[in-house]
Protein backbone atom coordinates (compact mmCIF):
# COMPACT_ATOMS: atom_id res chain seq x y z
CA UNK A 1 0.00 0.00 0.00
CA UNK A 2 2.55 2.28 0.86
CA UNK A 3 4.28 1.93 -2.88
CA UNK A 4 0.84 2.73 -4.62
CA UNK A 5 0.94 5.53 -2.33
CA UNK A 6 3.96 6.61 -2.84
CA UNK A 7 3.62 6.29 -7.12
CA UNK A 8 0.97 9.12 -6.74
CA UNK A 9 2.66 12.33 -7.86
CA UNK A 10 0.68 14.12 -5.24
CA UNK A 11 3.50 17.60 -5.28
CA UNK A 12 1.33 20.40 -3.65
CA UNK A 13 0.99 22.15 -6.78
CA UNK A 14 -0.73 18.93 -8.78
CA UNK A 15 -3.88 17.62 -8.08
CA UNK A 16 -4.54 14.78 -5.88
CA UNK A 17 -7.38 13.01 -7.62
CA UNK A 18 -5.94 10.58 -8.55
CA UNK A 19 -4.90 9.37 -5.14
CA UNK A 20 -7.79 10.17 -3.90
CA UNK A 21 -10.03 7.80 -6.13
CA UNK A 22 -7.75 5.07 -5.25
CA UNK A 23 -8.78 5.34 -2.12
CA UNK A 24 -11.96 5.92 -2.57
CA UNK A 25 -12.86 2.78 -5.13
CA UNK A 26 -10.61 0.71 -2.06
CA UNK A 27 -13.10 1.92 0.87
CA UNK A 28 -16.14 1.12 -1.56
CA UNK A 29 -14.55 -2.58 -1.88
CA UNK A 30 -15.25 -2.64 2.12
CA UNK A 31 -18.79 -0.80 1.85
CA UNK A 32 -16.99 2.24 3.47
CA UNK A 33 -18.43 5.23 1.95
CA UNK A 34 -16.39 8.22 1.74
CA UNK A 35 -17.58 12.22 1.31
CA UNK A 36 -15.09 14.65 -0.57
CA UNK A 37 -14.34 17.93 0.15
CA UNK A 38 -13.37 19.87 -3.25
CA UNK A 39 -11.12 22.85 -3.49
CA UNK A 40 -12.55 25.90 -5.70
CA UNK A 41 -11.21 24.10 -8.95
CA UNK A 42 -12.00 20.92 -8.16
CA UNK A 43 -8.62 19.89 -8.59
CA UNK A 44 -7.96 18.55 -5.33
CA UNK A 45 -10.01 17.66 -2.57
CA UNK A 46 -10.11 15.96 0.97
CA UNK A 47 -11.65 12.45 1.75
CA UNK A 48 -13.72 12.04 4.79
CA UNK A 49 -14.85 8.28 5.82
CA UNK A 50 -16.07 6.65 8.53
CA UNK A 51 -16.02 2.93 10.00
CA UNK A 52 -18.68 2.45 12.34
CA UNK A 53 -21.43 4.58 13.74
CA UNK A 54 -21.86 7.79 11.97
CA UNK A 55 -23.67 9.80 14.51
CA UNK A 56 -21.64 9.13 17.34
CA UNK A 57 -18.47 11.07 17.85
CA UNK A 58 -14.97 8.62 17.19
CA UNK A 59 -10.87 8.53 16.68
CA UNK A 60 -10.21 10.41 13.56
CA UNK A 61 -7.18 9.52 11.88
CA UNK A 62 -5.68 11.85 9.77
CA UNK A 63 -2.91 12.95 7.52
CA UNK A 64 -2.12 14.57 4.49
CA UNK A 65 -2.18 13.32 0.98
CA UNK A 66 0.05 16.06 -0.38
CA UNK A 67 3.85 15.74 -0.68
CA UNK A 68 6.86 18.66 -0.69
CA UNK A 69 8.35 19.11 -4.27
CA UNK A 70 11.55 16.86 -5.49
CA UNK A 71 13.06 19.78 -7.85
CA UNK A 72 16.38 20.25 -7.83
CA UNK A 73 17.16 17.42 -4.98
CA UNK A 74 19.54 14.77 -5.67
CA UNK A 75 17.31 11.52 -5.94
CA UNK A 76 19.60 8.15 -6.76
CA UNK A 77 16.43 6.90 -7.79
CA UNK A 78 12.57 7.56 -8.70
CA UNK A 79 11.74 9.43 -6.15
CA UNK A 80 8.02 8.12 -7.16
CA UNK A 81 8.67 4.33 -7.16
CA UNK A 82 9.29 3.01 -3.53
CA UNK A 83 12.50 1.21 -3.17
CA UNK A 84 13.45 -1.47 -0.96
CA UNK A 85 16.74 -0.78 1.09
CA UNK A 86 17.64 -3.34 3.73
CA UNK A 87 15.35 -2.34 6.80
CA UNK A 88 13.95 1.25 5.40
CA UNK A 89 11.57 1.98 2.22
CA UNK A 90 12.69 5.07 -0.03
CA UNK A 91 10.78 7.02 -1.74
CA UNK A 92 8.95 11.00 -1.65
CA UNK A 93 6.15 10.88 1.23
CA UNK A 94 7.76 7.80 2.69
CA UNK A 95 7.83 9.56 6.34
CA UNK A 96 5.97 12.39 5.14
CA UNK A 97 3.54 11.17 5.39
CA UNK A 98 1.91 8.47 3.13
CA UNK A 99 3.07 5.30 4.99
CA UNK A 100 0.80 6.57 8.07
CA UNK A 101 -2.20 6.75 5.39
CA UNK A 102 -1.43 3.45 3.67
CA UNK A 103 -0.80 1.61 6.81
CA UNK A 104 -4.16 2.63 7.87
CA UNK A 105 -5.83 1.65 4.87
CA UNK A 106 -4.13 -1.75 4.90
CA UNK A 107 -6.25 -2.14 8.01
CA UNK A 108 -9.28 -0.98 7.00
CA UNK A 109 -10.57 -4.37 6.93
CA UNK A 110 -9.36 -4.90 10.37
CA UNK A 111 -11.24 -1.94 11.39
CA UNK A 112 -14.24 -3.41 10.33
CA UNK A 113 -13.75 -6.63 12.06
CA UNK A 114 -13.69 -5.20 15.53
CA UNK A 115 -17.39 -3.63 14.90
CA UNK A 116 -16.42 -0.95 17.77
CA UNK A 117 -19.10 1.15 19.01
CA UNK A 118 -16.27 3.89 18.91
CA UNK A 119 -16.63 4.85 14.98
CA UNK A 120 -12.94 5.09 13.11
CA UNK A 121 -12.90 8.33 10.89
CA UNK A 122 -10.32 8.85 8.00
CA UNK A 123 -9.57 12.42 7.05
CA UNK A 124 -6.91 12.67 4.17
CA UNK A 125 -6.16 16.27 3.20
CA UNK A 126 -4.77 18.08 0.23
CA UNK A 127 -2.11 21.45 0.53
CA UNK A 128 -1.10 20.51 4.16
CA UNK A 129 2.49 21.64 2.80
CA UNK A 130 1.72 24.93 1.66
CA UNK A 131 -0.03 26.11 4.55
CA UNK A 132 -2.61 23.31 5.65
CA UNK A 133 -4.71 24.84 3.06
CA UNK A 134 -7.07 21.92 2.26
CA UNK A 135 -8.18 21.14 5.81
CA UNK A 136 -10.29 24.04 6.21
CA UNK A 137 -12.55 22.98 3.73
CA UNK A 138 -13.01 19.26 5.69
CA UNK A 139 -13.20 21.32 9.31
CA UNK A 140 -16.23 23.91 7.70
CA UNK A 141 -17.58 20.18 6.75
CA UNK A 142 -17.64 18.98 10.45
CA UNK A 143 -18.67 22.03 12.15
CA UNK A 144 -21.85 21.90 10.31
CA UNK A 145 -22.31 18.03 11.73
CA UNK A 146 -24.67 17.42 14.93
CA UNK A 147 -21.82 15.20 15.43
CA UNK A 148 -17.99 16.07 15.39
CA UNK A 149 -14.73 13.52 15.90
CA UNK A 150 -14.21 13.00 19.59
CA UNK A 151 -10.45 13.29 19.00
CA UNK A 152 -7.63 12.90 16.12
CA UNK A 153 -4.72 11.48 15.70
CA UNK A 154 -2.53 13.00 12.99
CA UNK A 155 -0.27 10.51 11.90
CA UNK A 156 2.77 13.12 11.10
CA UNK A 157 5.95 11.53 11.80
CA UNK A 158 7.22 11.71 15.40
CA UNK A 159 9.03 8.63 15.52
CA UNK A 160 5.36 7.17 17.08
CA UNK A 161 5.82 9.18 19.99
CA UNK A 162 2.66 11.08 21.07
CA UNK A 163 3.11 14.81 20.30
CA UNK A 164 1.27 17.37 22.08
CA UNK A 165 2.55 20.65 21.25
CA UNK A 166 3.60 22.68 18.26
CA UNK A 167 4.57 26.17 17.74
CA UNK A 168 1.86 28.44 15.64
CA UNK A 169 2.97 30.00 12.53
CA UNK A 170 1.51 33.47 10.66
CA UNK A 171 2.77 34.34 7.08
CA UNK A 172 2.96 37.68 6.10
CA UNK A 173 3.76 39.74 3.41
CA UNK A 174 4.87 43.66 3.71
CA UNK A 175 4.31 46.05 0.35
CA UNK A 176 5.96 49.65 0.70
CA UNK A 177 4.71 51.92 -2.19
CA UNK A 178 7.52 54.33 -2.12
CA UNK A 179 7.89 57.61 -5.11
CA UNK A 180 10.48 57.30 -7.17
CA UNK A 181 12.44 60.08 -8.56
CA UNK A 182 15.83 60.66 -10.43
CA UNK A 183 18.06 59.17 -7.70
CA UNK A 184 20.28 62.70 -8.21
CA UNK A 185 16.88 64.44 -6.73
CA UNK A 186 16.43 61.22 -4.20
CA UNK A 187 14.76 64.14 -1.67
CA UNK A 188 12.00 63.86 -4.13
CA UNK A 189 11.02 60.36 -3.87
CA UNK A 190 10.74 58.37 -1.06
CA UNK A 191 12.76 54.93 -1.43
CA UNK A 192 10.75 52.32 -0.80
CA UNK A 193 13.35 49.75 -0.52
CA UNK A 194 15.01 51.80 2.27
CA UNK A 195 12.06 52.00 4.26
CA UNK A 196 11.30 47.92 3.74
CA UNK A 197 14.72 47.83 5.02
CA UNK A 198 13.74 49.74 8.44
CA UNK A 199 11.03 47.65 8.63
CA UNK A 200 13.40 44.04 8.27
CA UNK A 201 15.54 45.78 11.38
CA UNK A 202 12.43 46.26 13.12
CA UNK A 203 11.08 42.38 12.76
CA UNK A 204 15.27 41.76 13.59
CA UNK A 205 14.99 43.93 16.75
CA UNK A 206 11.72 42.10 18.07
CA UNK A 207 13.28 38.72 17.01
CA UNK A 208 15.94 39.27 19.02
CA UNK A 209 14.14 40.34 22.04
CA UNK A 210 12.27 37.57 21.87
CA UNK A 211 15.21 35.58 21.91
CA UNK A 212 16.82 37.19 24.96
CA UNK A 213 13.70 38.44 27.29
CA UNK A 214 11.52 35.20 25.90
CA UNK A 215 8.89 34.07 26.73
CA UNK A 216 10.57 30.78 26.71
CA UNK A 217 9.48 27.23 26.85
CA UNK A 218 12.16 24.59 27.25
CA UNK A 219 10.11 22.28 25.41
CA UNK A 220 10.75 23.48 22.00
CA UNK A 221 14.13 23.87 19.88
CA UNK A 222 14.77 27.22 19.97
CA UNK A 223 12.49 27.73 23.09
CA UNK A 224 11.36 31.13 22.33
CA UNK A 225 8.82 32.82 19.53
CA UNK A 226 10.83 33.00 16.31
CA UNK A 227 10.53 36.13 13.69
CA UNK A 228 12.71 35.90 10.19
CA UNK A 229 11.86 37.89 6.70
CA UNK A 230 12.38 35.08 4.22
CA UNK A 231 12.40 37.14 0.66
CA UNK A 232 12.86 40.93 -0.29
CA UNK A 233 12.28 42.00 -4.09
CA UNK A 234 12.28 45.87 -4.88
CA UNK A 235 13.85 48.86 -7.17
CA UNK A 236 14.49 48.43 -10.69
CA UNK A 237 17.37 50.59 -11.20
CA UNK A 238 20.61 52.12 -9.36
CA UNK A 239 19.69 55.51 -10.54
CA UNK A 240 15.76 55.48 -10.17
CA UNK A 241 14.92 56.13 -5.78
CA UNK A 242 12.76 52.57 -5.76
CA UNK A 243 8.88 53.22 -5.90
CA UNK A 244 8.04 49.21 -4.26
CA UNK A 245 9.57 46.87 -2.12
CA UNK A 246 7.84 44.03 -0.88
CA UNK A 247 8.64 41.40 1.40
CA UNK A 248 7.68 38.26 3.40
CA UNK A 249 8.39 37.33 7.10
CA UNK A 250 6.97 35.04 9.15
CA UNK A 251 6.39 34.08 13.05
CA UNK A 252 6.77 31.32 14.81
CA UNK A 253 5.09 31.55 17.59
CA UNK A 254 5.28 29.68 21.33
CA UNK A 255 1.26 28.25 22.13
CA UNK A 256 0.54 30.85 24.35
CA UNK A 257 2.79 33.75 22.51
CA UNK A 258 -0.03 36.29 21.03
CA UNK A 259 1.05 37.25 17.26
CA UNK A 260 -1.22 39.57 17.42
CA UNK A 261 1.02 41.37 19.78
CA UNK A 262 3.74 41.02 17.39
CA UNK A 263 1.77 42.13 14.36
CA UNK A 264 0.22 44.72 16.06
CA UNK A 265 4.06 46.38 17.31
CA UNK A 266 5.06 45.73 13.72
CA UNK A 267 2.30 47.50 12.23
CA UNK A 268 2.43 50.27 14.85
CA UNK A 269 6.17 50.93 13.78
CA UNK A 270 4.85 51.23 9.76
CA UNK A 271 2.40 53.71 10.70
CA UNK A 272 4.92 55.80 12.63
CA UNK A 273 7.23 55.68 9.04
CA UNK A 274 3.71 57.22 7.39
CA UNK A 275 3.86 60.95 8.02
CA UNK A 276 7.84 61.34 6.20
CA UNK A 277 6.37 59.18 3.27
CA UNK A 278 3.35 61.18 3.07
CA UNK A 279 5.19 64.33 3.42
CA UNK A 280 6.99 63.85 -0.04
CA UNK A 281 3.95 62.25 -1.58
CA UNK A 282 0.50 61.36 -0.67
CA UNK A 283 0.50 58.11 -3.31
CA UNK A 284 2.69 56.47 -0.08
CA UNK A 285 1.88 53.67 1.87
CA UNK A 286 2.85 50.21 3.58
CA UNK A 287 0.30 47.40 3.45
CA UNK A 288 0.67 44.60 5.40
CA UNK A 289 -1.43 41.25 4.94
CA UNK A 290 -0.95 38.11 7.05
CA UNK A 291 -1.95 35.29 4.00
CA UNK A 292 -1.59 32.40 6.04
CA UNK A 293 -1.82 31.49 9.70
CA UNK A 294 -1.31 27.69 11.35
CA UNK A 295 -2.96 28.45 15.17
CA UNK A 296 -0.13 26.81 17.73
CA UNK A 297 -1.33 23.55 19.39
CA UNK A 298 -1.24 22.41 22.91
CA UNK A 299 -3.71 20.06 23.97
CA UNK A 300 -4.38 19.27 27.75
CA UNK A 301 -1.84 16.09 29.30
CA UNK A 302 -4.98 15.17 30.64
CA UNK A 303 -7.42 15.21 28.35
CA UNK A 304 -8.50 11.79 26.85
CA UNK A 305 -6.85 11.44 23.58
CA UNK A 306 -3.09 12.00 25.19
CA UNK A 307 -3.94 9.36 27.92
CA UNK A 308 -4.93 7.15 24.68
CA UNK A 309 -1.58 7.75 22.30
CA UNK A 310 0.35 7.39 25.86
CA UNK A 311 -1.25 4.10 26.52
CA UNK A 312 -1.18 2.65 23.28
CA UNK A 313 2.36 3.65 22.63
CA UNK A 314 3.39 3.03 26.06
CA UNK A 315 4.84 6.34 26.18
CA UNK A 316 4.55 8.07 29.42
CA UNK A 317 5.72 11.60 28.48
CA UNK A 318 4.53 13.88 25.30
CA UNK A 319 6.46 15.28 23.11
CA UNK A 320 6.82 19.24 21.57
CA UNK A 321 7.96 19.81 17.95
CA UNK A 322 8.91 22.75 16.43
CA UNK A 323 7.50 22.18 13.23
CA UNK A 324 3.36 23.24 12.52
CA UNK A 325 0.56 20.48 11.67
CA UNK A 326 -3.08 20.48 11.07
CA UNK A 327 -3.56 19.65 14.84
CA UNK A 328 -3.47 23.35 15.64
CA UNK A 329 -6.63 24.41 13.28
CA UNK A 330 -8.12 20.75 14.40
CA UNK A 331 -7.77 21.90 18.25
CA UNK A 332 -9.43 25.35 17.15
CA UNK A 333 -12.42 23.65 15.65
CA UNK A 334 -13.08 22.01 19.39
CA UNK A 335 -11.28 18.40 18.14
CA UNK A 336 -8.39 17.24 20.59
CA UNK A 337 -5.52 16.09 18.88
CA UNK A 338 -2.48 14.15 19.32
CA UNK A 339 0.18 13.95 16.88
CA UNK A 340 2.20 10.45 16.40
CA UNK A 341 3.16 8.84 13.68
CA UNK A 342 6.15 6.54 11.75
CA UNK A 343 9.24 7.82 10.08
CA UNK A 344 11.24 11.00 11.47
CA UNK A 345 10.97 14.38 10.64
CA UNK A 346 14.65 14.57 9.78
CA UNK A 347 14.36 12.25 6.95
CA UNK A 348 10.84 14.41 5.27
CA UNK A 349 11.39 16.84 2.78
CA UNK A 350 15.02 15.45 1.84
CA UNK A 351 16.38 13.79 -1.04
CA UNK A 352 15.89 9.67 -0.88
CA UNK A 353 13.19 10.21 1.77
CA UNK A 354 12.78 6.94 3.88
CA UNK A 355 11.38 5.66 6.70
CA UNK A 356 12.66 2.16 8.68
CA UNK A 357 10.74 -0.69 8.50
CA UNK A 358 10.53 -1.06 12.25
CA UNK A 359 8.72 2.43 11.89
CA UNK A 360 5.89 0.75 9.82
CA UNK A 361 5.44 -2.37 11.86
CA UNK A 362 5.53 0.12 15.09
CA UNK A 363 2.52 1.92 13.87
CA UNK A 364 1.05 -1.26 12.47
CA UNK A 365 1.19 -2.58 16.56
CA UNK A 366 0.20 1.09 17.33
CA UNK A 367 -3.24 0.37 15.31
CA UNK A 368 -3.78 -2.86 16.30
CA UNK A 369 -3.84 -1.83 19.96
CA UNK A 370 -6.23 0.77 18.89
CA UNK A 371 -8.46 -1.69 17.82
CA UNK A 372 -8.39 -3.61 20.50
CA UNK A 373 -8.83 -1.16 22.70
CA UNK A 374 -12.25 0.00 20.97
CA UNK A 375 -13.74 -3.52 20.00
CA UNK A 376 -16.32 -4.83 22.45
CA UNK A 377 -14.45 -7.29 24.76
ZN1 LIG B 1 3.72 16.33 6.87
Amino acid sequence: MIRRLVAFDTTSRESNLALIDFVRSYLDDFHVTSELVFDAERRKANLYATIGAADRGGIMLSGHTDVVPVDGQDWDSDPFTLRDEDDRLVGRGASDMKSFIAIVLAMVPDFIAARAATPIHLAFTYDEEVGCLGVRGLIDLLAKRPVKPRCCIIGEPTLMRPVVSHKGKRSLRCHVHGHASHSALSHAGVNAVEIAADLVSHIRRIARRKRDEGPFDPGFMPPYTTVHTGTIAGGTALNIVPRECRFDFEIRHLPGDDPDRIEAELREHAASLLPEMRGVSAETGIVLDAYNAIPALATPLDSEVVQLAQSLTGANDAGKVSFGTEGGLYQQAGIPTVICGPGSIEQAHRPNEWIALDQVRQCEDFLRRLITRIAPQ
